[in-house]
């Protein structure tokens, strides 16, 4: 079963895929967290990719190609996959579309998840993360900074902060909104609105893989 989950910055496209690991089993491919990884292990690379995610900007589309091609061709990703922020423009897609082709992997959903900005301008700035597991956490639930997770401590992005959540929102719209019309024209993309419970999203995401 092979995934694509499309929307803007902070929609819920990593939460709605952890979930979906748990309950198909199968690896999540985020570029974002690849590229995190990347920034955490301090390389030359990663610095250079930290200045231009903390602005924003997208990274090259050959970097991001062969993080993910590297991924999607390993054994792990057999029975299926879950990609989240690949593609983000149209040169990804059609790059993403070729490598698929020469693989023979078939992309079977792709999930609009779709939330208005404000919404998603609240959500982001507000959004904290773990150092080391996967909870996301919420200022507005009274959460902060500094506070310890099960295993972790809770942090905000650098690319969460209000002016650059702007940003990312009219890339987004600029560069990866027109990927919907490239996917709706195969006749894969589900569009699902996005709200403030992330069981119930998953229950309806579920009942389209279902049918
Ligand atoms: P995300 O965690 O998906 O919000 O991604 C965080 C940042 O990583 C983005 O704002 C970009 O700077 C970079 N990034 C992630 N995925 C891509 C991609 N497919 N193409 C270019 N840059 C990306």
């Amino acid at each position: 079963m092979n995934i694509l989950f499309l929307g803007a910055p902070g929609c819920g496209k990593g939460t709605q895929s952890k979930i979906l690991i748990k309950k198909y089993g199968i690896p999540q491919i985020s570029t974002g967290d690849l590229l995190r990884e990347e920034i955490k292990a301090g390389s030359s690379l990663g610095k250079e990719l930290q200045e231009i995610m903390s602005s924003g900007k997208f990274v090259s589309d050959e970097l991001v190609l062969s993080l993910v091609s590297k991924k999607i061709t390993q054994d792990e990703c057999k029975s299926g996959f879950i990609l989240d922020g690949y593609p983000r423009n149209i040169s990804q897609a059609k790059s993403l579309d070729a490598l698929f082709t020469e693989k023979q992997i078939k992309l079977e959903f792709v999930f609009l998840i779709d939330v208005p900005f404000e919404t998603l301008i609240e959500r982001c700035t507000g959004r904290l993360l773990c150092t080391t597991c996967d909870y996301i956490g919420n200022m507005d639930r009274g959460e902060k900074v500094g506070d310890k997770c099960e295993e972790g401590e809770l942090y905000q992005r650098e690319d969460d902060k209000e002016e650059t959540v702007k940003n990312r929102l009219n890339v987004y719209q600029e560069q990866t909104a027109p990927i919907i019309d490239f996917y709706q024209k195969k006749g894969i993309l589900h569009k699902m609105i996005g709200g403030n419970d992330p069981a119930e999203l998953s229950n309806k995401i579920a009942n389209v893989i279902k049918d």
